[in-house]
């Protein structure tokens, strides 16, 4: 006998970046979702009884029925009284785990707080998983789980060697990926895909969602999109003098939407595995700081400004990944191209230039 609770796979950290972007793309395959977000890291609505406003552009995305199965609960993902009720009120076939702190500064002056929420949190999650036989997980990890590669160990495969990571953030990835793999070496129930980003850029082709950073942006794409609506004087260059084609980082760059499609690419193949997969999320084409800020100037028509700086501490020259594995297990490549990847940026950072924020 069926049940009669409503089906639909729970998305942790939602209202995020990768994670919006990823319930669009679930919703357009009429995928009802369930979205927790404690709203620590997303834009609030000013009226607590209304969706916040990220939700509430996905419903203009998709159409009105597949708006209808977009469900929206504020709160933590290691609140186990929260998780009880949401897994009694649902059938949950799958989790989608986007939630977890990210700032890799941060992470270094708070690495209690990074691993209480992001390990115990998920430690949590996984409990209450557990408890209601719910045992699909699509994880979302990071490409900072890699220990630092030298020249010869590039392109980044699956089999490259992860640890000894460079700060706190990458440290709860690398531990929730290990947590994650002897859960499913012990319990034959479980199946679970991490999935490993390299650097995902861009916006929803609509101009609705995008990257909306709380603060001074910590990362390239966001800081120069604010450069050119002028809410920054100019980008910091992070060093000039890397053993790279121009002297400044390299990485790989991969479109939000690219991304999200890889996450429904894992669902779809979820029920056909067993055990733990990982898989890189990349397009395998690495690009530097100047090239990503010539590109991104061609878009908006006009140079932007910057000037160059010290390195930043724990940072990498280059990374790049080698996308085969998703594309023979997952069916999954990236398509966007860089120049999209600003397009589209660029897009949602014109139409607003304060974020969600009126
Ligand atoms: N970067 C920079 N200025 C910034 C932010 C980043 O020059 O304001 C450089 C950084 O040194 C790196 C690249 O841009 O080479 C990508 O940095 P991001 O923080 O976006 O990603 P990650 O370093 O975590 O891969």
């Amino acid at each position: 006998m069926g049940s009669d609770k409503e089906q639909g796979v729970l998305v942790t950290g939602g209202a995020g970046f990768i994670g919006s972007h990823t319930v669009v793309e679930l919703l357009e395959r009429n995928v009802p979702v369930i979205v927790i977000d404690n709203m620590t890291n997303a834009t609030a609505s000013k009226d607590e009884e209304e969706l916040p406003p990220v939700l509430q552009r996905i419903k203009k995305i998709v159409n009105p029925q597949q708006g209808e199965k977009l469900h929206f609960i504020k709160g933590s993902f290691g609140d186990v009284e929260l998780l009880e009720k949401i897994f009694t009120k649902y059938a949950i076939s799958a989790v989608i785990h986007f939630g977890g702190f990210k700032a890799v500064g941060e992470s270094k002056e708070l690495p209690m707080m990074y691993y209480s929420n992001n390990v115990g949190g998920t430690l949590k999650l996984i409990q209450s998983m557990q408890k209601h036989n719910v045992t699909n997980m699509i994880f979302s990890s990071s490409a900072t789980v890699y220990s630092a590669p030298g020249p010869d160990d590039l392109p980044l495969s699956e089999k490259s060697l992860t640890g000894s990571c460079t700060c706190p953030y990458a440290s709860t990835k690398f531990f929730i990926e290990n947590i994650l793999r002897d859960l499913c070496y012990a319990d034959k129930n479980w199946t679970v895909i991490s999935l490993r980003y390299f650097n995902p850029v861009g916006a929803h082709a609509s101009g609705e969602i995008g990257e909306d950073p709380k603060g001074i942006p910590n990362n390239l794409m966001p800081f120069i999109a604010q450069v050119a609506v002028k809410r920054r004087e100019h980008l910091n260059i992070y060093g000039n003098d890397y053993q790279t084609k121009d002297g400044t980082g390299v990485r790989d760059y991969v479109h939000v939407v690219d991304l999200a499609k890889g996450h429904t690419a894992a669902l779809d193949v979820l029920p056909k595995k067993n055990g733990f997969h990982t898989y890189n999320l990349g397009t395998g084409i690495g690009t530097s700081v100047l090239e990503m800020l010539k590109y991104f100037g061609e878009v908006v028509g006009r140079e932007l400004p910057y000037k160059i700086c010290d390195r930043r501490p724990g940072d990498l020259a280059v990374m790049y990944c080698d996308a085969s594995l998703a594309e023979k297990e997952l069916g999954w490549t990236a398509t966007k191209s860089v120049k999209e990847m600003c397009e589209d940026l660029w897009k949602f950072q014109s139409k607003n230039p304060n974020g969600y924020l009126p």
